[in-house]
């Protein structure tokens, strides 16, 4: 068989939302309406498990898109325990009570305390199940035939981590609200800090290849080469 090259393509799904496609990797992203927030649902081709990483809110969208492609979650990833990236736990695990639901150590008190998530502060107080378990900046969590390498970055939410995976290039990490196209995750909340993740996106993110595509928590893919060039909020040098 002829090997592809990996494609990205940028096909209107039946949310309206964005489909990446290669010979490896299906990934849709859900958009759910509050926050503009993105859920990520990522299989390999060929197996009926998959990574949900970050279901916000409008998990009945993500659990359809399950059901309606045969796949059942391996694992749930949170990226950082702020609300609208934690609020489809709960559904999630009521429908598989048996798929771990995976965080950031110094993340995992934000699942299971409506202050420390911000949904209390936006005025609808939501917990979610607490994590099955936690990783740290080094860490390698497998699941659905994924190998995801975790690296911490905090300054947006002090147990921020993103996953990254490289088994085919691109390389493509899950950066939650660390980088944005041409912005940055806000650092105003009570442990976030400016420096910390301008360090932390220079150090973990702006060293991988140009061409790793960042799926962000909010609005359009971008890659690293792009940001480097272009992010006017952290610059490279
Ligand atoms: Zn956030």
């Amino acid at each position: 068989m002829t090997r592809q090259p990996f494609q990205f393509i940028q096909s209107l799904y039946s949310w309206g939302d964005h489909f990446v496609t290669g010979p490896e990797i299906l990934l849709a992203t859900l958009v759910s309406s509050d926050f503009q927030e993105n859920s990520f649902v990522a299989h390999l081709r060929g197996r009926d498990d998959c990574l949900v990483v970050d279901p916000g809110f409008e998990p009945e969208r993500i659990i359809e898109y399950l059901d309606q492609h045969r796949l059942v979650p391996g694992a749930i990833l949170n990226t950082h325990g702020h609300i609208d990236h934690i609020a489809g736990n709960g559904a999630l695990k009521q429908r598989w009570p048996q798929c771990p639901l995976v965080i950031g150590a110094g993340e995992a008190d934000k699942l299971v305390n409506p202050k420390r998530n911000l949904s209390a502060i936006f005025g609808f107080p939501l917990k979610s199940p607490p994590a099955d378990a936690t990783v740290s900046d080094g860490d390698v969590y497998s699941a659905a035939g994924f190998d995801l390498e975790v690296r911490a970055v905090a300054g947006h939410s002090a147990g921020h981590v993103i996953f990254l995976w490289q088994a085919h290039r691109p390389w493509i990490a899950f950066v939650g609200d660390v980088i944005f196209a041409g912005s940055i995750g806000r650092t105003d909340f009570p442990d976030g800090d400016f420096d910390t993740l301008a360090a932390g996106i220079r150090t973990k993110l702006y060293t991988l290849p140009d061409d790793t595509i960042l799926y962000t928590g909010h609005g359009p893919a971008t890659t690293v080469g792009e940001e480097k060039r272009h992010n006017p909020f952290v610059r490279s040098d």
